[in-house]
């Protein structure tokens, strides 16, 4: 089956087996445990059965932004596939090698509540309608979600993994729903999120159009559980709401963030 994938991540095998090898965060956050080395030697073979995607680094404590910005930027080039996004490197060092209006923040590189360090990010996004795509996961990031939104309400936020908490909580998941309900530029995608009744919910509460497929490949990813994650998917979804998170969505985003 050929679809398009809003949340995957791209990264060098050598570097990561590295990074796994020497890192003391193995034990205290979850998503270090969460990579095979392996799958990321599987990119290619996974990239073949997409038919495009959004393409983030990978993240963990110790990576060079700049260095993992620059080789997602080589690789979309050199297959001739995949949108890049950038990893915000906080605003001293402001540059963005893509020329895309599309950002991705993440919890391990930044003190999330110090959004002063990421101004000229945000503000680059909202003078060009860009797109942000981060976490919420917890209560007190709702809160800071609506002020980003609030200071810079030109930019689009894609809220990954439909919110959860580490528990796939679908109480939590249904609150943040909830709250961003009538922000119309506040999308979500449902990368990681196994139990599909979550993403039924979803579909009661947001409007189709502004939920994007995504995989979250190579974190705890096998592809035949994700094939059978797609079918139950496409089992309950009506298929306008199933192609708009398959490919419509995602067409969309696309064609905004290269217009600019
Ligand atoms: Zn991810």
């Amino acid at each position: 089956m050929k679809y398009n994938d809003s949340h995957l991540h791209i990264g060098d095998y050598q570097r990561v087996k590295d990074i796994l090898s020497n890192t003391v965060f193995l034990n205290k956050y979850k998503l270090y445990k969460a990579v095979n080395p392996i799958t990321i030697k599987q990119t290619k073979e996974y990239l073949d059965l997409i038919n495009d995607f959004f393409a983030i680094p990978i993240v963990f404590k110790e990576i060079n932004i700049e260095q993992e910005n620059e080789f997602i930027k080589k690789y979309c080039k050199n297959i001739k596939k995949g949108i890049p996004v950038e990893l915000i490197n906080d605003n001293k060092y402001f540059y963005y090698y893509n020329r895309i209006p599309f950002f991705k923040e993440h919890f391990l590189l930044h003190k999330f509540d110090e959004l002063n360090n990421r101004s000229l990010y945000y503000d680059f996004l909202n003078q060009n309608e860009g797109y942000l795509i981060l976490h919420c996961n917890d209560k007190i990031r709702i809160e800071y979600i609506k002020k980003l939104i609030n200071m810079f309400p030109k930019m689009n936020i894609i809220i990954a993994h439909l919110g959860r908490d580490t528990y796939e909580n679908t109480t939590f998941i249904e609150e943040v729903l909830l709250e961003f309900k009538n922000y119309t530029n506040i999308y979500f995608d449902i990368s990681t999120i196994s139990n599909i009744y979550n993403i039924k919910m979803a579909l009661s509460i947001i409007d189709s159009s502004r939920i994007l497929y995504g995989s979250d490949f190579p974190y705890d990813f096998n592809m035949k559980d994700e094939e059978s994650r797609i079918n139950k998917i496409n089992k309950i979804l009506t298929s306008i709401d199933f192609n708009n998170l398959m490919e419509n969505n995602f067409n969309y985003v696309k064609e905004k963030v290269l217009r600019k």
